[in-house]
């Protein structure tokens, strides 16, 4: 048995074939309500966090935007990966939604540790600013 690279193209176009069919318009009009919601979607909240620099592997440090020499690090990749809740009977979206959640909440939970740590910072370094 060899491999022929004729079969694998056999096959991709019987899979291709059985793909449904989009007129230019439809596809069109796909990319349109997409740029419409993007365009419609609310402003992400504003942050006081600065854009992070990356200094080792799993390590990431908020530099003080006014050039200081402070940081404030994070390792992720340490934080405890809690327990998390599914709703009975649960089923795929149960886990996904929970999972969905999960990661809200620690999101949320980092967003204000280091917004806590930068405000800290300002009030102990630059006061008044
Ligand atoms: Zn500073």
């Amino acid at each position: 048995m060899s491999y022929d690279p004729e079969e694998d193209r056999r096959e991709l176009e019987a899979v291709m074939a059985r793909l449904p069919r989009r007129t230019p318009a439809e596809v069109f009009a796909e990319i349109e309500a997409g740029r419409r919601a993007a365009a419609n979607a609310p402003w992400p909240e504003p942050s006081i966090i600065p854009m992070p620099e990356f200094p080792a592997f799993g390590v990431i440090r908020y530099p003080c935007p006014l050039g200081c020499d402070w940081y404030h690090q994070e390792a992720p990749g340490l934080d405890a990966f809690g327990p998390f809740v599914v709703a009975a009977p649960g089923g795929p979206h149960a886990v996904s939604a929970a999972l969905t959640a999960s990661a809200n909440e620690r999101a949320e939970v980092y967003r204000q540790r280091v917004e806590r740590a930068l405000v800290d910072h300002y009030e102990a370094a630059h006061p008044g600013r």
